[in-house]
């Protein structure tokens, strides 16, 4: 029996599809399928799927639908509005603010914006991950025309304070885009309200279909196009919709936000059992807050003295889905950058576990996560020389 279980703790990389999301989207591929852009009236239904969706999607982060525009996914709406509001705002000034932190398709497009003239600053974190509103108003120069921040963190669930952020940026007329990936449809999100500019989402990190995304774009902005091409999403996205993936989007979206509250509370109450199960663990740190700043379903630590790809192999071996850093540079050597960012030294950031908690985790799963985990570690301890060694020279 043991073999064929399987519990999935990794819904910060992806998340499945909801049945009742799918469900919505299946006509779009075999009978509504006329271009949106056509004249007849098969693209009729299409045109106000479209329409439904944007709707659904605006009604939860409080904008209009006219700022919603669709994308390919959470990297391509990071794309959009780094390289947009840069090239379209460069007369104002070439700075830009970021934190160490960010996913990598913020901070590759950085990288990106630095070789072609633009500075950027990356801010630093405290020990849990969070930036330092001080920091951020020193950061400010004439020349910054956007501040980047991450609403929430993929590997160490840090939330950051983006409703004073939003202020600051307001106040100081710079443009404000955050991140919100691991937010959206899990945390409460008001964009008038935190004053948000611009604000990237995917739908398959809350139960929707992968390659489907939303850049929320605050009227009046100026941003250039980052897809070139016909003349979709207003103008300003160009290519034929994924009218199955937008309409999978909106009730995705819709979906989450009827049972957050809800699901907020369960997960939170998992999260913590599953923490302090873990922290009995010896040698064993929590990385990332405590309490209502991390986001519900976010697990991380680091165990010392072993590696964190070896507790993946072997857990995979027990059918416990997880991962170590993030999925992007896992096969790479180099400990995670966030881990890096709150100080952690090399060795430690090594032996890091993230378990992410969703809507199909049990108690069950929590308790059975618990009853492998320390063996595991153990097991892995016992084969690793520098336990060996901290157990002849203790911690020198
Ligand atoms: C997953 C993720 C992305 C990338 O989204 P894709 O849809 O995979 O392109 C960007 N930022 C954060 C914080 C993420 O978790």
């Amino acid at each position: 029996m043991e073999n064929n279980k399987r519990i999935y703790m990794d819904y910060a990389a992806t998340t499945y599809t909801k049945p009742e999301v799918l469900e919505e989207m299946i006509p779009y591929f075999t009978q509504e399928f006329g271009n949106p852009s056509s004249i007849y009236s098969l693209s009729r239904g299409t045109k106000k799927a479209i329409d439904l969706a944007r709707e659904r999607v605006a009604k939860v982060i409080n904008c209009e639908p006219a700022e919603v525009f669709f994308t390919g996914g959470g990297s391509e709406a990071d794309n959009w509005a780094l390289k947009g509001i840069a090239f379209a705002n460069k007369h104002r000034g070439n700075h830009i603010i970021t934190t160490k932190i960010e996913h990598h398709a913020i901070l590759h497009a950085c990288e990106f914006l630095e070789r072609n003239g633009f500075e950027v600053t990356y801010l630093p974190v405290d020990e849990e991950g969070k930036i330092s509103i001080e920091d951020l108003k020193n950061a400010i120069t004439d020349k910054t025309i956007l501040v980047s921040i991450m609403y929430a963190n993929n590997e160490i669930g840090t939330i950051q304070p983006i409703k004073e952020i939003g202020e600051i940026c307001r106040e100081k007329r710079i443009f404000f885009h955050t991140d919100a990936v691991q937010a959206v449809g899990h945390e409460k999100i008001d964009v008038k309200d935190m004053k948000i500019d611009l604000l990237s989402m995917a739908a398959h990190k809350f139960y929707g279909p992968k390659g489907v995304g939303v850049l929320y774009i605050r009227k009046g902005i100026r941003i250039d196009n980052l897809v070139h091409g016909g003349g979709q999403e207003r103008g300003r996205r160009a290519g034929t919709e994924n009218i199955a993936g937008i309409v999978g989007l909106g009730k995705a979206i819709e979906l989450a936000n009827e049972n957050l509250e809800k699901e907020h509370e369960r997960l939170s109450k998992l999260r913590d059992k599953l923490i302090n199960g873990l922290l009995q663990v010896p040698y064993t740190r929590l990385n990332g807050p405590t309490g209502k700043d991390r986001l519900a379903g976010n697990v991380n630590v680091c165990f010392r003295f072993i590696e964190g790809e070896s507790i993946l192999l072997l857990l995979d071996a027990k059918g416990i889905c997880a991962s170590s850093g993030s999925a992007c540079t896992s096969g790479s050597l180099n400990p995670s950058h966030v881990l890096l960012a709150i100080g952690l030294p090399h060795e430690i950031a090594h032996g890091s576990l993230r378990l992410t908690l969703g809507d199909r985790t049990t108690e069950e799963d929590v308790d059975y996560v618990l009853e492998v985990v320390p063996s595991v570690v153990q097991r892995l301890r016992e084969m690793s020389p520098l336990w060996d060694d901290f157990l002849k020279k203790g911690d020198k």
